[in-house]
């Protein structure tokens, strides 16, 4: 019997924090065997990736102020925790110094480079667990978890990282019950630190999840798990007590403030339920996430994306035209732009795309040069200040009229549609609105569906 729980940042922020957590995983995991995975103290990453590039930039000042933030945070933090990890976190807190005055030398920094800087965060965060837990604690590459070399958003070469992910914890559990591991940071096949990605310690989670096939992986955060909507938008928002790996994926691709994208493939894969629960409320069960639905309901929850804009190219020149939609979406991938939402009718007259509005210039520029002017369409325009709302559940699935009844709501409170997608999956509907009506469209779904009760 076994738990894998991980610890984000907010709930790792400093000593007392660190021995809630801590207390947690006695508490739930009484005798059963726990790995706790960590992210590093909120806030630290975002402070290495500055001090990063403070360094390479030779910028003295900052990364000497940087460095001297990190240093007492994190030593205080170990003075309350107990004399080894006191040891520990100043040997690794000097080998970062002599990392940045390497970096602040050559001045240059590449994605290689940058992830051996941000790996200290979460290095240092175990330590301390570590010493909470009073058990082993270990990188995520001395756990096990080797990627490719893609530095920043590296991915885990599965077969052999969940084989080497149970060679190594299974007999450190049999003889210490507890192990600490660090979220986010693996390595490469020759040894190089990587890491999986913003937000990557959910993905570690998963990943020795899928190698030990534990009763359940918590996730504990600082929310109490997903909801019918974003409370702000909707005050009457639920807790969802339970939801399917579809469902929580779905809702991710919409932005609730959930996981890492990737994080929940290892345990839909191999059936493992995630929790996810709060440690600042943790008499709350929190969301569930499992394999099986265990709700009727056709809609679970009602998500919008703000600051959207919709780009829609359009011209008969497209018509019957094979290679438009790849044009398009080339041109897109080659400036980085991100692609939300997608929709075409049959006439095959126009296509309309949905991105962030910080992306429009970027989008507009790359659309304009590879298809206006080069005749393939015939015209550009866009809309910035427009929302995606979506409707997420997968009891649409074969139910007729969901769409009517979306759509019928929406028309009743005077609320105009731009554009509509819904994927074959019929896991989700899509529309844009304008950003003015944004709000009042997710709150009357919400209520249209009764997800206030
Ligand atoms: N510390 C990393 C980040 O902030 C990884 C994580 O927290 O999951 O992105
Ligand atoms: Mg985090």
């Amino acid at each position: 019997m076994t738990l894998v729980m991980k610890f984000g940042g907010t709930s790792m922020g400093d000593a007392d924090r660190i021995r809630c957590c801590a207390d947690l995983v006695h508490k739930h995991g009484g005798g059963r065997s726990v790995v706790a995975v960590v992210s590093a103290m909120s806030g630290t990453t975002d402070v290495l990736l500055e001090l990063a590039s403070a360094a390479a930039a030779g910028n003295r000042a900052v990364s000497h102020k940087l460095l001297g933030d990190l240093r007492a945070r994190h030593e205080e933090a170990a003075r309350t925790l107990g004399a080894n990890a006191t040891v520990a976190i100043t040997a690794l807190l000097d080998k970062l110094d002599a990392l940045i005055a390497g970096l602040t030398a050559v001045g240059e920094l590449t994605a290689r480079s940058r992830d051996a800087v941000v790996s200290f965060g979460e290095r240092l965060a175990v330590i301390l667990m570590g010493a909470a837990l009073g058990c082993p604690a270990l990188t995520g590459h001395e756990a096990g978890i080797v990627t490719n070399d893609e530095f920043g958003e590296a991915e885990p070469l599965m077969d052999l990282t969940l084989f080497q992910l149970r060679q190594t914890l299974e007999p450190l559990l049999a003889t210490s019950k507890r192990v600490a591991v660090t979220g986010f940071i693996a390595g490469t096949q020759h040894g190089v630190i990587s890491t999986l990605g913003r937000g990557g310690s959910d993905y570690t989670a998963t990943l020795i999840g899928a190698a030990l096939k534990p009763d359940e992986i918590w996730i504990w955060s600082d929310v109490d798990g997903l909801m019918t909507a974003n409370p702000k938008v909707v005050p009457a928002a639920r807790l969802l007590e339970s939801i399917t790996f579809a469902e929580a994926i779905e809702m991710g691709w919409f932005g609730a403030k959930s996981m890492h994208p990737r994080a929940l493939e290892p345990a839909a894969t191999h059936r493992i339920p995630v929790r996810m629960r709060s440690t600042f409320n943790p008499e709350c069960p929190g969301t569930l996430i499992t394999d099986a639905a265990t709700s009727n309901r056709v809609v679970r929850s009602v998500l919008s994306v703000q600051n959207a804009a919709l780009v829609t190219i359009s011209g008969a020149t497209m018509v019957g035209r094979p290679g438009t939609a790849a044009r398009i979406f080339d041109a897109l991938a080659r400036r980085g732009v991100n692609i939300l939402m997608i929709s075409q009718s049959v006439s095959e007259a126009g296509i309309s795309l949905v991105v962030s509005g910080s992306q429009l210039d970027r989008a507009r520029a790359a659309l304009d040069a590879q298809l206006v002017r080069t005749g393939v369409a015939r015209e550009l325009s866009v809309e910035p200040s427009m929302t995606v709302v979506a409707v997420v559940g997968s009891g649409m699935r074969g139910t007729p009229g969901v769409a009517a009844r979306v759509f019928g709501a929406i028309a009743k409170n005077g609320i105009n549609v731009s554009a509509i997608a819904q994927g074959s999956s019929e896991l989700s509907i899509s529309f844009v609105v304008h950003a003015e009506s944004g709000h009042r469209a997710v709150q009357t779904l919400h209520s249209e569906f009764g997800l206030d009760q």
